[in-house]
């Protein structure tokens, strides 16, 4: 027999078939105290899958034998682990948000390990099995953004946000220090863009603010760059 692994440490099964892709994914989670299982195709996973737990699944959409939505699907009907979805195209995550996938999150390529790892263990953590931190991990995100549950989380707090202050904001984390026009915002958000003034979004990045400051009064993060639009500082 070989060694027993250490059942404290999770196992992430990461189902990825471009090799570079899959191992930097490797890497990460490997320098974050958990236990990647990298295997490049849908039935590969499934066997997995089937033999024993894992603790969570990075899914690629784009895989050679199978897609990953069809995947995922088929993986609900056995399974509850959590799924992260990898994807290289918005109408993939248009996808990935609007439908009823059972995925938990999505992070878009090119990412970075860390960002892919942060989001890892938020929805560990969030499922009540949380990894030992690593000597070196990083201080958690100010904001955790939760697709599935259409929610965002502020220092550790949940916002109740409006439809529209979720999509603005969730453009924002996604983009740190990005700046964002009027338009952009609106563009993101609304569904009829046209229908509305410009003053809308004013009026909901205000409420946004003051829905940060109920939670953290000192916060800046939501910053007007004027004549230009908004952007959500870099935070440490
Ligand atoms: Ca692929």
């Amino acid at each position: 027999m070989e060694n027993e692994p250490d059942k404290n440490l999770k196992q992430i099964l990461v189902v990825e078939d471009e090799p570079a892709i899959a191992e930097n994914i490797a890497f990460a989670v490997g320098t974050e105290n958990m236990v990647p299982l990298v295997v490049a195709t849908a039935g590969e996973a499934w066997e997995i899958l089937k033999a024993r737990p894992v603790d969570l699944m990075v899914l690629d959409v784009g895989l050679p034998d199978e897609n990953g939505f069809d995947f995922c699907r088929r993986v609900r009907t056995i399974s509850n682990v959590p799924i992260i979805f990898l994807t290289a195209r918005q109408a993939e995550i248009d996808r990935i948000v609007g439908l009823e996938l059972g995925a938990d999150d999505y992070v878009t390529k090119p990412f970075s390990p860390r960002e892919l790892t942060a989001r890892i263990r938020a929805i560990l953590r969030r499922s009540g099995t949380s990894v030992p931190a690593a000597t070196t991990s990083e201080p958690e995100p100010l904001f955790l953004v939760d697709h599935s549950r259409k929610a965002i989380s502020y220092e550790g707090q949940p916002l109740n946000l409006s439809r529209y202050e979720f999509r603005m904001l969730e453009l924002m984390v996604r983009h740190p220090g990005q700046v964002f026009s009027r338009d952009q915002l609106m563009d993101h958000a609304w569904e009829e863009p046209d229908a509305s003034y410009d003053r809308t979004v004013d009026t909901h990045i205000k409420t946004l603010r003051a829905k940060l400051r109920k939670i953290n009064p000192k916060s800046d993060c939501l910053q007007t760059r004027r004549g230009w639009g908004y952007c959500l500082k870099e935070c440490p």
